[in-house]
């Protein structure tokens, strides 16, 4: 591993500081943890921290010593200093002569001392930074370290390594006692550079910030050079099926058996609860260990550290691979595998809760991290901000147990361990509170997702929480909270190809809101044959298309879904001269009835919203303009011709779709967004 420190970012960073008072050994901390926070060899989401000792002033104008540690929620990598709050270290150390303090004692005494107290929480390993005597400490859980300490001999292995250049910390979990291990050690032998905590990291201190930061690189640099070239192939391979189900059907089925066997999602199949989402990762170090004979055992062997056990669970579960010609044999045994899974999962709660009488409340059962053999691996999450999380550490879960094996065999902390860490009540309030948004989880399909309406209909559903796919030929502009593909709605492949995409971004698909469409008009006795053709293709032959491949992604995923079609009033109160565009329209309507009819049994339930006169992509400002000259209005009167007298907007047509997907039970509905119009009111 190389050194990123550099001089002239360090003094940039420094010049930049002082123009707003902020002191040196603050920026060389802010410059420290940066480096080791943005690098994922070294720390994954929130496990490691650095810290700083150094001098501020109270309200008194009096110095006072200070230890800068990182405070709770702030990411390393993009650590400012409001991210290391100074506590005062005095009273931190005064605390070393105690015999035990528990977890909740120790959080509010450190707060206690926080010389702003509108600070984040600092670190639960305040005390081991505060006992060290050094200016500059540094902390990961290198995965290179994870490596050698979780095997059966890992600390002789780290003495032989080492030498005396590192002291090496047993296992006990952060917290008072672990503070009080970490500086026994360290008094053994004050000339280490650092510390090795065997399934946990490694801590690196030293009076001067970058020396400290070449520990930590120089001790994961010992540790690669041990593990030798990366070339070899550490697992022995299993038979690959010559034929594997693709990545886009795969992942729904496993996506549906997840939701419904999901405790906290209750039974049912609707929509309107909050579902998982997936995110695929695979790469060759992937693969290699997914496809290997022993994947059985050398993935069950636990979490890396148990700090990552709130993230991924204590285990992946591992499927077979997905035979092509297994017909529904994969379905069969991922569902068989997933009860197995959560049954492992409640009897080792209810194994540690009786045998050491504990009062804790069991967390879901439901799998976060899936191995599939041929494929790669799948993070699941509640939204797609947790998923991405736990396919992260699922990557340097795999990493790590390859690097092992490559020199010996993973082994890691018994289940007790683990437990303290996935149910202490420190932990937990890493996880984000559970959201109450009611689309939380779901994936949204918009076709016509760069014009007004799309555009409109995309953010009403992203305020409830839901992941969003927008289809269309192009968009206007970049929107990172989307997932943007260009497509043709009239094209078959095109189609398929972006319901493929979707599956393979996000695991599957719940809602589809076929929307896109466009405005042909004539007279029925002149228009040409070409013209009633092309608007079929795009006003119902299009909606056709895109509903036959969301229902058959739904159907793989056999937890419901919803159907929602933008349709017209033209297709119940034709307007003269927009025949071309109503009659197409009408069999639109027609279609979702039937859809209604026929796809209720799988719980997909199809509904249409009937707008008119909205400023959107298919009513340009030019058509409004002409439509209200022929009936002698201005543009606004023409878009106020309603019973409310008032113009209807792009978010109320959006807030229809939203109210159809949410209601339960209505199925076959048209609800009209027009301000009210008579004569386009269905009967
Ligand atoms: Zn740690």
């Amino acid at each position: 591993m190389d050194s990123k420190w550099s001089q002239s970012d360090l003094e940039e960073l420094k010049s930049r500081d002082a123009l707003r008072g902020i002191n040196n050994d603050i920026s060389l901390s802010v410059y420290c943890t940066r480096l080791i926070g943005g690098d994922p060899h070294l720390v994954l989401h929130g496990g490691g921290n650095a810290s700083v000792k150094t001098v501020q002033k109270d309200l008194f104008g009096n110095e006072v010593e200070v230890l800068c540690i990182k405070g709770s929620g702030w990411d390393m990598g993009e650590i400012l200093p409001a991210g290391l709050p100074p506590v005062k270290l005095a009273p931190l150390r005064r605390l070393k002569s105690l015999e035990s303090l528990s977890d909740e004692e120790m959080v509010s005494y450190v707060r206690s001392n926080l010389l702003d107290s509108a600070s984040p929480t600092p670190s639960v390993e305040t005390l081991s930074h505060a006992f060290l005597p050094h200016k500059f400490i540094n902390h990961s859980h290198a995965s290179a370290i994870l490596s050698i300490t979780n095997q059966p001999n890992g600390e002789d292995l780290c003495r032989e390594i080492f030498g005396s250049t590192m002291g090496i910390v047993p296992y006990i979990m952060p917290g008072f006692g672990l503070a009080k291990n970490v500086s026994e050690v360290f008094e053994e032998n004050p000339e280490v550079g650092g510390l090795i905590l065997l399934n946990h990291g490694i801590f690196t201190f030293s009076d001067d910030a970058e020396t400290s930061y070449r520990h930590m690189i120089d001790a994961i640099s010992t540790v690669e050079n041990r593990m030798g070239n990366g070339n070899k192939h550490v697992f022995v391979p299993a038979t690959i099926p010559p034929k594997l189900q693709s990545l886009s059907s795969v992942a729904p089925i496993i996506r549906g058996v997840c939701i419904s066997q999901d405790e906290r999602l209750g039974k049912g199949t609707n929509a309107s609860q909050n579902k998982l989402i997936l995110e695929f990762r695979s790469s060759d170090q992937i693969l290699e260990f997914v496809n290997g004979k022993e994947v059985d055992r050398y993935s069950q062997g636990g979490v890396a550290t148990p700090d990552h056990v709130i993230r991924t669970k204590n285990w992946p579960l591992v499927l077979p691979f997905p035979e092509a010609t297994g017909n529904g044999d994969f379905r069969k045994r991922t569902e068989q595998l997933t009860k197995e899974f959560q049954h492992r999962y409640n009897s080792y709660f209810q194994r540690q809760v009786d045998s050491r009488k504990l009062q804790k409340t069991k967390l879901d059962s439901t799998p976060r991290v899936v191995l599939v053999p041929g494929h790669g691996l799948f993070g699941i999450g509640r939204d797609r901000k947790e998923a991405m999380i736990s396919a992260d550490i699922a990557e340097s879960f795999v990493q790590t147990i390859t690097n092992a094996e490559s020199i010996g065999e993973y082994k890691t902390l018994g289940e007790a361990d683990v437990f303290d860490v996935e149910y202490w009540s420190l932990e937990q309030s890493k996880l984000s509170n559970a959201s109450t948004q009611p689309l939380l989880g779901n994936v949204v399909a918009i076709t016509g997702g760069g014009g007004t309406i799309g555009t409109a209909i995309a953010n009403e559903f992203n305020k409830l929480g839901a992941q969003i796919a927008l289809l269309d030929l192009n968009f206007p502009e970049e929107d990172h909270r989307f997932l943007q593909l260009e497509c043709d709605v009239t094209e078959q492949a095109s189609v398929k190809s972006a319901f493929e995409t979707i599956c393979e971004h996000y695991g599957g698909l719940d809602i589809v809101v076929s929307n896109a469409g466009a405005m042909h008009l004539g007279s029925m006795e002149s228009v040409s044959d070409e013209t009633l053709r092309e608007s079929f293709e795009i006003n119902f032959f299009a909606h056709q298309t895109v509903m036959q491949y969301a229902v058959e992604v739904m159907k793989l995923q056999n937890v419901g879904g919803n159907l929602l079609f933008n349709v017209s009033k033209q297709a119940v109160n034709p307007g003269v001269d927009a025949g071309p565009y109503g009659l197409p329209k009408a069999a639109t309507l027609a279609l979702m009835r039937q859809y209604a009819l026929e796809t209720g049994k799988y719980g997909i339930r199809a509904n249409a919203v009937n707008a008119d006169r909205i400023q959107s992509g298919l009513l340009t400002k030019e058509m409004i303009s002409t439509r209200a000259q022929a009936r002698g209005l201005d543009e606004a009167e023409y878009l106020a011709g309603n019973i409310l007298g008032k113009e209807v907007t792009a978010e109320d047509v959006a807030r229809a779709f939203t109210q159809l997907a949410l209601s339960e039970s209505t199925v076959a509905n048209v609800t009209t967004v027009d301000g009210g119009n008579i004569a386009a009111a269905l009967r």
